[in-house]
């Protein structure tokens, strides 16, 4: 299989209001449906990145000044079922990784797991660098999301993401979460979701999340809402 990431503008941001519920998760494109993982992913990295050794495993470094807003690279979500398989990513650069899609993918819900072979190797931090936004045409999600730089980011700096804005809930036995081990000043100690943070931390970050952790995030808020009135 070969993979290839689509250069593309930053899309806007999305509601951050109960208007985001009338959104609906359907591919645009022919993949409706998820796959089976496939055992081996060609892809090419993008240009001003590089794979390298991090503090765990490996990472995706930049080679270059990025300024902040800027836009960096579009993931191309491949939909799959089974998060259990171990994958070897091959680059256009001879890099050869084995990744294990249990702790690389992102969970969209309904049985489904969304790997982008690039995007599957940055690592979290809860101060990170960058973040990614996905793409939506009319009130549908697409396959895509775009990575920027929410700040300046020098050459030779490792690229983060925070996972807790991608993760609603993680399951209990995802390792490692609990402690995060980011070792950033602003750590929020855990990795167990963004439904876990406190609540001024939720407000400041909801913004950033990806659309699945906004539906859930109001969601949430309609189910207690619904409990209150069933008890009046
Ligand atoms: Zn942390």
């Amino acid at each position: 299989m070969t993979h290839n990431t689509a250069a593309g503008p930053i899309p806007k941001s999305l509601p951050c209001t109960e208007e985001i519920l009338s959104y609906e998760f359907q591919y645009e494109d022919d993949v409706s449906e998820a796959v089976e993982c496939p055992p081996e992913i060609h892809f090419t990295i993008p240009e001003g990145f590089e794979i390298r050794r991090a503090r765990y495993g490996i990472g995706i470094y930049t080679t270059k000044f990025i300024p902040k807003n800027d836009y960096m690279f579009t993931a191309y979500y491949i939909p799959i079922h089974d998060k259990q398989l171990k994958v070897k990513e091959i680059t256009d650069r001879g890099d050869i990784i084995e990744i294990d899609t249990s702790t690389h993918f992102l969970n969209a819900g309904n049985g489904t797991y969304l790997l982008d072979p690039c995007a599957a190797l940055i690592n979290h931090s809860c101060d990170a660098n960058a973040n990614n936004i996905d793409e939506i045409i009319g009130m549908k999600v697409t396959r895509r999301s775009s990575y920027y730089a929410v700040r300046d980011i020098q050459p030779n700096e490792e690229i983060t993401i925070n996972y807790l804005l991608a993760v609603y809930e993680a399951p209990p036995n995802l390792h490692p979460i609990d402690p995060c081990e980011c070792g950033s000043p602003k750590c929020f100690g855990s990795m167990r979701g963004f439904k876990n943070l406190p609540e001024s931390a939720k407000q400041a970050l909801l913004p950033y999340t990806l659309l699945h952790v906004r539906v859930a995030h109001f969601m949430d808020k309609q189910k207690k809402v619904d409990k209150k009135l069933d008890q009046n």
